[in-house]
């Protein structure tokens, strides 16, 4: 999409700090930071919103999903539950859906916030 700026992140024609990439996904440090550790897992195909997605995008949905918890405990947000169940750590995703759910960009991505208590 030409006027997309997450689709010119993935295309490296505006710098990102970029976390993880692969064929499919890229992850990159919001701009705005909302918590200590905040970034963004975006699919590289251009999908305008959640409410977009085809069934086709289920594999790629999951591999968002299965990221954040990867990603999240690399940058110090792991999900801890010890022998005894008690419960540390953690992280929160967020994927905002059109102007009611607070969407700006326009190019389907999961914030992923850590690092203090949300
Ligand atoms: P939304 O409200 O659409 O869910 O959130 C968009 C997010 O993208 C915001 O948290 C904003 O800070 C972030 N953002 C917007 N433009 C850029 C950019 O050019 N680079 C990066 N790294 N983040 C951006």
């Amino acid at each position: 999409m030409d006027n997309c700026i997450f689709c010119k992140i993935v295309a490296k024609q505006i710098p990102a700090t970029v976390l993880y990439e692969d064929d499919d996904l890229l992850a990159f440090k919001d701009i705005n930071p909302a918590a200590p550790v905040h970034f963004l897992i975006i699919p590289k195909k251009h999908l305008s919103s959640l409410a977009d997605a085809k069934p086709e995008d289920a594999v790629l949905l999951g591999k968002m999903l299965e990221l954040a918890p990867k990603l999240a405990a690399e940058h110090g947000c792991a999900y801890v539950e010890d022998a005894n169940g008690n419960k540390s750590g953690g992280f929160k995703t967020v994927v905002n859906t059109g102007p009611n759910g607070g969407q700006v960009v326009y190019h389907l991505h999961m914030h992923v916030l850590g690092g203090a208590k949300l």
